[in-house]
C-alpha cells in the first residue's frame, strides 16, 4: 500500500471534496481517520479506493463517498450524542467519534462488534460504545439522542428510531427494497417529523424485528 497519508488526501480530494461534500469538520474527520485499519489485511491495498469492500460476513464497508454524504447530513454537532445501526467494521462510528461527543453503535454480529472494538482501542477512540443487538429496537437506555444513522437498508422506518430522537434530533436511514434503497432524512420538530429524500443507495439488509427477516 502507498503511504496511507497520502491515499487519504487523495480519498477526501478526489472522491469526497470533488463531489460537493464541503463541511471542513467533515473533511478533517476523514483526513484523520485511518480507513486500512477497518478493513482485513489482504485488502489493505484497496481500503481508500472507490468502493465498497468486504468485510465478511457477507458485510460491507461503505463506499468512503456514502460515509461522507451520511456524516454530512446528520450534521453532528460537537456537544451531540449519536446512535449509529450497523458498525459493521467500525468505520463511520470511527469518523462520528471525532465530530460528536459520544457516540452508540449496535452491531447484530457479535464478531464484527468485538474486531470493531479493538480498532476503537488501538486507536483512542475511547467515545465509542459498541453494543450487540437488534438495532432496528433502538437503544432506549441511552436515549434520546441528538442524531441516529442506519447504514443497513430497511423495508420501513423502525418506530423506535423515531421515537428515541430527541427535539431537533435527525435520523438517517436507507430505505426500499433489498436491492436499491432511497436515503432519507428525518427531523423531529415541534409540530411533528419531516420527511426528506436524499437519493438513491445500495446497503446491506437491515435485519430484525422492524426490519427484513434473516
Ligand atoms: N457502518 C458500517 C457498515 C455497515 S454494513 C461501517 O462503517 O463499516 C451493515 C451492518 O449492519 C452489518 O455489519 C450488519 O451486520 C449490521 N446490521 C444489520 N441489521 C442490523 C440490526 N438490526 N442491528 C444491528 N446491526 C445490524
Amino acid at each position: 500500500m502507498k503511504d496511507p497519508l497520502l491515499a487519504r488526501r487523495a480519498m477526501v480530494e478526489e472522491q469526497i471534496a470533488a463531489r460537493g461534500i464541503k463541511d471542513q469538520r467533515v473533511l478533517n474527520a476523514f483526513l484523520e481517520v485511518p480507513r486500512h485499519r477497518f478493513v482485513e489485511e489482504y485488502l489493505k491495498y484497496k481500503a481508500y479506493d472507490d468502493y465498497p469492500l468486504s468485510i465478511g460476513y457477507g458485510q460491507t464497508i461503505s463506499q468512503p463517498y456514502m460515509v461522507a454524504i451520511m456524516t454530512e447530513a446528520l450534521a453532528p454537532k460537537p456537544m451531540d450524542r449519536i446512535l449509529e445501526i450497523g458498525t459493521g467494521s467500525g468505520y463511520q462510528a470511527a469518523v462520528l467519534s471525532r465530530l460528536c461527543s459520544t457516540v452508540y453503535s449496535l452491531e447484530r454480529i457479535s464478531t464484527l462488534a468485538s474486531r470493531a472494538r479493538k480498532v476503537h482501542d488501538e486507536l483512542g477512540y475511547f467515545n465509542i460504545h459498541i453494543r450487540v443487538g437488534d438495532g432496528t429496537l433502538g437503544l432506549p437506555q441511552e436515549a434520546p439522542y441528538d442524531g441516529i444513522i442506519v447504514t443497513a437498508g430497511a423495508p420501513h422506518v423502525p418506530g423506535a428510531l423515531i421515537e428515541q430522537l430527541r427535539d431537533e434530533g435527525r435520523l438517517l436511514i436507507p430505505v426500499g427494497d433489498q436491492s436499491i434503497q432511497d436515503l432519507k432524512r428525518y427531523t423531529k420538530t415541534g409540530e411533528g417529523v419531516r420527511e426528506e429524500s436524499l437519493g438513491g443507495c445500495r446497503f446491506v439488509k437491515l435485519i430484525g424485528k422492524n426490519g427484513w427477516s434473516d
